[in-house]
């Protein structure tokens, strides 16, 4: 029998079809799930250079999941809105009756710049989808757990909540806060049978990595192969991630061999920041 045969998923953030949460989608569809998948439906009246939002693609993710042989809803919401959350959680109880898994997965940030000229705008929004969206979705989504006797939540943070990154301070204390807000909630819902973990991807390649990496080639006046190469060189593992590797960490936290972990964090980095990669051992 696959491992989540019969359980009911949610991915906020999947309507991208190389994204993260689409890939995790899948797998765990892959598994036997069938998936509720979410994302916004485009950006932001107030950042409009924010590349944001699922647009057609979230139907076709859908689709593509329904032929897999298990059931796929796909869904528009906002999760940095209550309203929003509050409704997209009605319909998936209505379509399934239940939640098992929640992948908070959703996230980015809208004009990462120098602290100096960081706008309060961009920080409010940055923390609005990043914490306050993963607060929301826990927030509507324990209740259906417990009353079913337990489930699986797995926070997306980030290598950048643990050593900060440039021009993201919004962004990596909101993932920072992401982990906070993990550790507490494995507190409080282990008596349900709720297990709350977390992953903090390094450098995967999707879209939001391709902009980043665009921004950054930008401002140091290099090309994003020359940043790939470098980002490579420095981590151990010797490339960058895919979001197939976080999709199998998902799976496994999503899962019963996980069933006695929680409060936990898992970088998916390939080792980068664990020493000086570019040293080639003498064999
Ligand atoms: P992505 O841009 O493909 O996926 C992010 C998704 O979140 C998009 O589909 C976007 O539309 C959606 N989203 C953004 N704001 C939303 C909102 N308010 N409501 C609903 N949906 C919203 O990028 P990705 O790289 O697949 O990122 C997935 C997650 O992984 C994010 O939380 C990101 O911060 C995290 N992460 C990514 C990397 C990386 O290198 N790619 C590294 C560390 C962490």
């Amino acid at each position: 029998m696959s491992k989540l045969e019969g359980k009911i998923a949610l991915v906020t953030g999947a309507g991208r079809e190389k994204g993260i949460g689409a890939v995790c989608a899948r797998r765990l569809a892959i598994e036997g799930a069938s998936v509720v998948v979410t994302d916004i439906a485009g950006p932001f009246a107030e950042f409009p250079n924010y590349k944001v939002g699922a647009g057609e693609g979230l139907a076709e993710v859908a689709a593509g999941i329904e032929k897999l042989g298990v059931q796929a809803l796909p869904l528009y919401a906002d999760i940095a809105d209550e309203e929003s959350v509050q409704k997209m959680v009605a319909e998936a109880k209505d379509k399934f009756g239940r939640i098992d898994i929640l992948v908070n997965n959703a996230g980015g940030s809208p004009g990462p710049a120098p602290l100096t000229q960081f706008t309060l705008a961009a920080w409010e929004k940055t923390l609005a989808i990043n914490l306050t969206g993963t607060f929301l979705c826990c927030r509507e989504i324990a209740p259906l757990m417990i009353g079913n006797g337990g489930g699986k939540i797995v926070n997306i943070s980030s290598r950048a909540a643990r050593r900060g990154a440039v021009w993201m301070h919004a962004y990596s204390a909101a993932k920072a806060g992401v982990l906070g807000l993990t550790y507490s909630m494995a507190l409080e819902l282990a008596p349900f049978n709720i297990c709350v973990n977390a992953l903090c991807p390094g450098d995967i390649e999707t879209d939001l990595k391709q902009w980043g990496l665009e921004m950054e080639a930008g401002v140091k006046g290099t090309t994003v192969e020359k940043l790939k190469e470098e980002i490579a060189s420095a981590t151990p593992l010797g490339r960058l991630g895919r979001p197939e590797d976080v999709a199998a960490a998902v799976v496994f936290l999503a899962s019963p061999d996980s069933d006695y972990l929680t409060g936990e964090v898992l970088n998916i980095t390939g080792g980068h920041g664990l020493g000086n990669a570019t040293v080639k051992p003498g064999y």
